[in-house]
């Protein structure tokens, strides 16, 4: 039986749209149709963002109540998730080809974690403070809600990295219309159940399904007042230049391509360190912005560290998304399988040489399956190492000294993640420093709510998560008094 919905959730009901056309979802898994939703349209948008605009100028609404009751009714929508956890799951496995295990944490769970993290910081933090002046008076400094944000979302994470941006929006008091990518919509018809049954009041979060074009659409609208986009460098610059003309508050989540880097004291015995090695390197099949694609080697240690991530990949259990036991899943799509294997070729055309993979696997043949894929002898400059495959394949790069560890991990025009492994906390801690990225991780990699996560030079603009994330909603306005 395939899903079909005929509505947008907009002005905190299901509104018909004005579109007429539909997106269609295709499963990873096996290249059948799963269902389809109506295309956003122009006029979808403009509804959602006049919804969402009514919304945040109501006198007594969203953006004008307390603090502690927006808190409450933030925390209700995180259980209504809890409740829904298992259809969030389901929904979004099916259609981007996630692991099921990992969607159970990162797509079921992150997003409710979230919510309470943000709601507590809104409860906790004092929006007005009386400053005494210099000339006598004093000043009101107000942290208001920056107003109507235009939230923009990709398919690899689409329920968390859509509460990346509305969790720290809603406790700032703003409201929002947020654009799921058309690979994964369905899960944001659970979202907007969520939202309803929560009782977050209509048009403080509206949902408009639609591809680059609505995007566009949206990041242009005259009526939004700050854009939070995640996706590619390529779409983050096209978004950026509209942002710059209009003099609009933007932050841009975008790609990276990012160095694992694995010094000469690192203990690299699989049993122990494995799961932290995958997860740093490879989850969601290898589509995840932040994962350290590029894995470093010393010299000396060259060869072991290629059995070691050639073990890791070839241990790994392909399979469909659904099944419980799968640690690497199809591709997206057909498209994202045929660039990840163009990635292959190229890496085999410039003289790289896989130690495992490098094809397609045996019995998965209906869907958009990749093996999971180790180039040994890379060289920094290579396509592979340089450009965001975006799949499950790593290249292993050698290096002489730490020293040049940091060149090379700095010779990328991305600086998102990376990940240090040591037996000595402190000279990681010290090469990390050195690292131009956003974030690092020593011995794994693990975003953690609290703490800012985002990118520099070609992996974006601003930060998500931690209390830097709520400033990046709130702007200061002074009353003198
Ligand atoms: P994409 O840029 O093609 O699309 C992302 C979203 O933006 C989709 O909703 C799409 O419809 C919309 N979009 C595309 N062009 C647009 C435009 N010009 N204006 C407005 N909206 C537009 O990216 P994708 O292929 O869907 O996602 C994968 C990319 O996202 C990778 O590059 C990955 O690294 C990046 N990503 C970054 C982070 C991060 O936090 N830095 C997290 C996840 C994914």
């Amino acid at each position: 039986m395939t899903i079909a919905h005929d509505t947008f959730y907009v002005g905190g009901t299901r509104r018909n749209p004005v579109s007429t056309g539909r997106i269609t979802v295709t499963s990873p898994n096996s290249g059948q149709v799963l269902g389809s939703v109506p295309d956003g349209a122009p006029g979808d948008i403009d509804a959602a963002v006049a919804a969402a605009r009514a919304a945040f100028d109501d006198p007594t609404g969203w953006s004008q109540w307390a603090p502690s009751k927006r808190a409450e009714a933030m925390e209700r929508l995180a259980d209504a998730l809890d409740e829904r956890a298992p259809q969030l799951v389901q929904a979004v496995s099916s259609q981007n080809g996630m692991p099921v295990a990992v969607a159970a944490q990162l797509e079921a769970a992150f997003p409710q974690l979230l919510l309470r993290y943000y709601a507590g910081l809104g409860r906790e933090m004092s929006f007005d403070e009386n400053r005494p002046g210099l000339l006598g008076g004093s000043t009101l400094v107000s942290r208001v809600p920056v107003g109507v944000v235009g939230a923009i979302v990709p398919w690899n994470f689409p329920q968390a990295l859509a509460a990346f941006k509305y969790a720290p929006a809603l406790a700032a008091g703003c409201t929002l219309v947020i654009k799921p990518s058309p690979e994964t919509v369905f899960d944001s018809y659970v979202l907007a159940d969520a939202v309803d049954e929560a009782g977050i009041p209509p048009g403080v979060i509206n949902i408009v399904p639609g591809g680059r074009e609505l995007g566009a659409y949206l990041v242009a609208h005259p009526d939004i007042d700050k854009v939070a986009f995640t996706g590619s460098t390529a779409a983050g610059r096209n978004i950026a230049e509209v942002c710059g003309r209009m003099l609009r508050p933007v932050t841009l989540e975008l790609g990276g391509k990012s160095a694992a880097i694995i010094l000469d004291d690192a203990a690299l015995d699989l049993s122990r360190i494995g799961e932290q090695l995958f997860g740093a390197t490879l989850l969601n099949n290898g589509q995840a912005c932040y994962l350290g694609t590029r894995v470093l080697a010393p010299k000396a240690r060259y060869a072991e560290v290629v059995d070691v991530f050639t073990g890791l990949a070839a241990s790994l259990t392909v399979g469909d998304s659904l099944d419980q036991a799968t640690q690497i899943g199809p591709m997206v799509s057909e498209k994202q399988r045929e660039r990840v294997e163009s990635y292959i070729a190229k890496g085999r055309g410039d003289g790289a040489r896989i130690t495992t993979g490098g094809g397609r696997p045996r019995g998965f043949e209906a869907g958009w399956f990749v093996e999971p894929t180790v180039f040994a002898d890379v060289d920094n400059s290579c396509a592979i190492a340089q450009e965001e495959i975006f799949g499950p394949v790593l290249s292993v790069i050698a290096y002489d000294g730490d020293d040049e560890a940091v060149r090379i991990a700095n010779d990328s025009d991305y600086g998102l993640g990376g990940s240090v492994w040591t037996a000595d906390h402190d000279r990681g801690v010290a090469l990390a420093r050195r690292i131009r990225s956003g974030t690092v991780g020593i011995n794994g990699y693990l975003p953690d709510p609290t703490a800012p996560f985002g990118g520099v030079k070609a992996s974006g603009l601003g930060r998500e998560l931690g209390p830097e994330a709520l400033s990046a909603y709130l702007a200061p306005k002074s009353i003198y008094l």
